[in-house]
């Protein structure tokens, strides 16, 4: 992907601080960060998302998360993190190149990465489950 930022980042063509490499991933600091320590765990492939990343790659991704996780939270002493991953514009995915947010999480750090809950009633959730399983 010849216009793909996060692949000229994560192939160390565009400088950025990294803080974890090896020969599959580059976990950078988000420069937008909504917290202190705010990470992307860039793939160095270009997939789109969730559903174009391989079963093997997002796994991959997931652990390097972890590594990083544990790292932060001796190191940032957060209260808590978060991992976050967007797909499609209608998630909130603004850069199109496959990326797990690491959001490492304070007390009162004024960030809400939470959800609205909604009351479907039983017959809906029902419904939602026949969908899926198409029943
Ligand atoms: P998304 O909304 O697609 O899940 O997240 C994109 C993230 O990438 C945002 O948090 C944004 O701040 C970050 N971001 C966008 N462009 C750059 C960049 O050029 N460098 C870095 N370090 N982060 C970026
Ligand atoms: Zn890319």
């Amino acid at each position: 992907m010849d216009n793909c930022i996060f692949c000229k980042i994560a192939k160390g063509e565009i400088p950025s601080n990294t803080i974890y490499e090896d020969d599959s991933f580059r976990v950078i600091l988000d420069n937008g960060p909504a917290t202190k320590g705010h990470a992307l765990v860039l793939p160095k492939e270009h997939y789109a998302d969730l559903f174009e990343i391989p079963e093997d790659v997002v796994a991959g991704a997931v652990k390097v998360a972890k590594k990083v996780a544990s790292n932060m939270k001796e190191k940032l002493s957060c209260d808590g993190l978060n991992l976050v991953q967007n797909n499609g514009e209608a998630a909130g995915q603004t850069v199109m190149h496959f990326h797990l947010h690491i959001i490492p999480r304070y007390e009162n750090d004024g960030q809400h990465i939470l959800w609205k809950p909604t009351s479907p009633s039983a017959e809906e959730l029902t419904a939602v489950k026949d969908t899926i399983l198409g029943a």
